[in-house]
């Protein structure tokens, strides 16, 4: 009996190479607050990411609530509808109103020609995400932002390291999120951050993400309990060791799915532009079912019928959900590339110790699924 394939395994260095760090935390007992790993890792991350500052989170979804809070977004926030729940969810928890507009289905981003037009008197911010690490045209978006005075938020839970021109797509915009969710690049078990650009926001949101404590006795905002522990932090620290193999690994099995697959009819592949030093975090396709002879559902079956875990991701789009659907941005009509992709989206399994062996079955059961 074959073994299961997940569609991504966390990256994880071998156990051994963890101990002395829970012995360091056992001595210090400092297990969270600020210890010493939290201050590490904020530094390590910035200088590895390039970026000014970093304020560490529990999780991601937390660092997207905070970051929306640190900024005071208020009434309408433009975001899309082709991205993981908690991107809009973070716009609820703040009493914010989600505004969709539809991507462009070359970057699968918010398409910032119809980001202008669903702009109000209300709207405060935008809220793209860099999808599958693919960065966001910034330069429109900024460009739309300082026209109309609005904050730009970017959810770049999947763009962990990518550089566009050289320079680190986390420093675009007023603030960048990331993820280190165990199905991330990179991985704190749970974990994310805020990526900031000065001092004087880091401090704001690091009050904020410890209930909003500014000193013993002063509370300045209503904040949250979004601190990272300092086994979360030490596991950090170990990963930064491990990353840069992680990605050379990642790029190599994307590189022979992309030498399999380049040219299988009904088949699209992800376009990454040049420029871009990706992190190759998924491996999305587009499944056109008149050309390719299976519907992608029909593929998906197939798949797990072999207990090879692919993922609709992202399917269904957030507008589906009952807290969204009622919203008219929300409307199919008005988002057809994210629902057009959201029908033919299929990731297929990438993680730094998929064998090639495995990895061949992924494609030998993709080529053979073609003409149904
Ligand atoms: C993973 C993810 C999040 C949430 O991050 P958590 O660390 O799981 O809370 C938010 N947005 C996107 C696009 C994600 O993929």
């Amino acid at each position: 009996m074959p073994k299961m394939i997940p569609v991504t395994s966390p990256l994880l260095p071998p156990l051994e190479e963890f101990i002395p760090y829970l012995e360091e935390i056992w001595r210090s007992k400092r297990l969270t607050n600020g210890g010493p790993f939290h201050e590490q890792l904020e530094s390590a991350l910035a200088e590895y990411l390039g970026v000014e500052h970093i304020c560490l989170f529990s999780n991601g979804t937390l660092a997207l609530v905070t970051a929306l809070q640190a900024l005071r977004i208020t009434g309408e926030v433009i975001t899309t509808p082709y991205s993981f729940v908690a991107t809009a969810h973070s716009l609820l928890w703040n009493n914010v109103k989600p505004v969709f507009v539809d991507i462009d289905p070359l970057t699968n981003n918010l398409d910032p020609r119809r980001v202008e037009e669903a702009i109000t008197p209300a709207t405060t911010a935008i809220l793209p995400v860099h999808c599958y690490g693919i960065p966001c045209d910034v330069e429109a978006i900024q460009k739309i932002a300082d026209t109309y005075g609005l904050k730009v938020i970017y959810d770049a839970a999947h763009a962990f390291g990518v550089r566009q021109n050289g320079t680190s797509i986390l420093k675009q915009g007023d603030l960048s999120i990331l993820s280190f969710h165990a199905t991330k690049v990179f991985n704190t078990f749970e974990g994310g951050a805020i990526v900031c650009p000065d001092k004087k926001i880091k401090q704001r949101i690091d009050y904020l993400k410890n209930f909003g404590f500014a000193d013993e006795v002063t509370i300045m905002a209503p904040g949250i309990n979004g601190k990272m522990n300092e086994i979360q932090a030490a596991f950090g620290m170990l990963q930064l060791k491990h990353i840069d193999s992680a990605l050379a690994q990642r790029k190599r099995i994307f590189e022979r799915y992309q030498r399999a697959l380049t040219g299988v009819n009904g088949i699209q592949l992800l376009h990454v532009p040049d420029h871009v030093d990706w992190n190759y975090a998924y491996f999305p396709i587009l499944v056109d079912e008149s050309r390719f002879g299976a519907s992608r559902d029909e593929l998906y079956d197939r798949y797990r019928a072999r207990d090879i875990m692919v993922r609709r991701y992202f399917y269904p789009l957030i507008t589906e959900f009952p807290m969204y659907r009622s919203l008219p941005s929300g409307d199919a009509s008005r988002l057809p590339h994210a629902h057009s992709i959201s029908s033919q989206v299929l990731c297929l399994p990438i993680f730094p110790d998929l064998s090639f062996e495995n990895q061949d079955e992924v494609v030998d059961i993709l080529l053979s699924a073609s003409g149904g």
